[in-house]
């Protein structure tokens, strides 16, 4: 299978070089039928304006970390209030970046083509060509390789948002304006990119993700905690996120911090495949879980103070802190 490749203006052809290449990864069985085109700069920035795709700049990963420190070390009693106070500067960080790649649920209206079928993916070619010629500098790399590994990136990313939007009945895209939903998502969309790549391809990736904001670099920690399981970390953190957002419930895998044994989680769960699978997660997870959430989150969400949706806005922040 070659997938749905299709040239609308990029003076870039890749066919022929990512062929076969971008459809081996788990993503791409599920979201086969969504079209990648393959646009110029120009037409990007119609689709994807800068003022969209805004982004914390590594630079000032400093400064937000004390903001975020603050309040790890000192949650008060009113945890809304705090967390809706640090998001707001968060938000005040933000800078616009152009985009190389996005998803989009719906048109039309964002290009004038006709043939152009939505759900899609579009991808800018030039823009990932000019960060393979840097990357291929500095890594000796020649640009062609880098190239086609940094396209397999860029469209399996996308095609990440693709299959959370597909299973989330698309509350992640609707969702994505909230920081933490945004910061999340977004650590999938890499996560799940960077499990698809070989070792070579990795290379390029890790090398690129650092001119990205920071968002795009909370995958790092992650890697080391997936302990070589890669795919199936990047699967489960996927289908249960989106599973999150459609269910709006506690998924099992945020019992993980929970006071209840193990045991009990299993006699009370109802038995079906989702359930079951659900469990497989927790048990293969839980320490994966317990060195990401500090001890204070665990006492926050024991004394009753912490939903999930609020536990979710503090792993947020948990992600930028630890990134970069
Ligand atoms: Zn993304």
């Amino acid at each position: 299978m070659t997938g749905l490749l299709v040239n609308i203006n990029s003076s870039i052809n890749p066919e022929g070089i990512v062929k076969g290449e971008y459809t081996d990864s788990w993503v791409y069985s599920y979201v086969h039928d969504i079209p990648v085109y393959l646009v110029d700069p120009d037409t990007m920035d119609k689709i994807c304006p800068p003022e969209w795709s805004s982004g914390i700049p590594l630079e000032k990963k400093k400064g937000l970390d004390e903001i975020i420190d603050s309040f790890l070390n000192a949650p008060g009693e009113d945890i809304d209030e705090e967390l809706d106070r640090v998001f707001r500067r968060i938000k005040e960080f933000r800078r616009t970046f152009v985009c190389d790649g996005v998803f989009i649920d719906q048109g039309p209206g964002y290009i004038d083509d006709h043939s152009v079928k939505y759900p899609a993916v579009f991808v800018t070619p030039e823009r990932i060509h000019e960060s393979s010629t840097k990357i291929s500098r500095d890594t000796g790399y020649d640009v062609e390789t880098v190239f086609r590994g940094l396209m397999k990136s860029a469209i399996t990313h996308e095609y990440t948002h693709a299959f959370n939007w597909k299973l989330s009945n698309g509350v992640n895209t609707r969702r994505y304006s909230e920081e933490h939903v945004k910061i999340i998502e977004e650590l999938i969309a890499q996560l799940t990119s960077y499990s698809n790549l070989s070792v070579m391809y990795r290379v390029f990736f890790t090398k690129k993700s650092t001119s990205q904001p920071l968002e795009y670099n909370t995958w790092k920690p992650f890697t080391a905690l997936c302990r070589g399981f890669y795919s199936q970390c990047s699967y489960d953190l996927a289908y249960l996120w989106s599973k999150y957002m459609i269910r709006n419930k506690k998924p099992p895998i945020f019992e993980a911090i929970s006071p209840l044994p193990p045991i009990l989680l299993l006699l009370s769960a109802p038995i079906d495949p989702f359930i079951l699978h659900e469990l497989s997660v927790v048990f293969g997870y839980h320490r994966f879980f317990h060195r990401v959430i500090e001890p204070f989150i665990v006492r926050l969400y024991r004394g009753g103070r912490l939903d999930v949706e609020k536990y979710l806005k503090v792993l947020a922040l948990l992600l930028l802190e630890r990134a970069g």
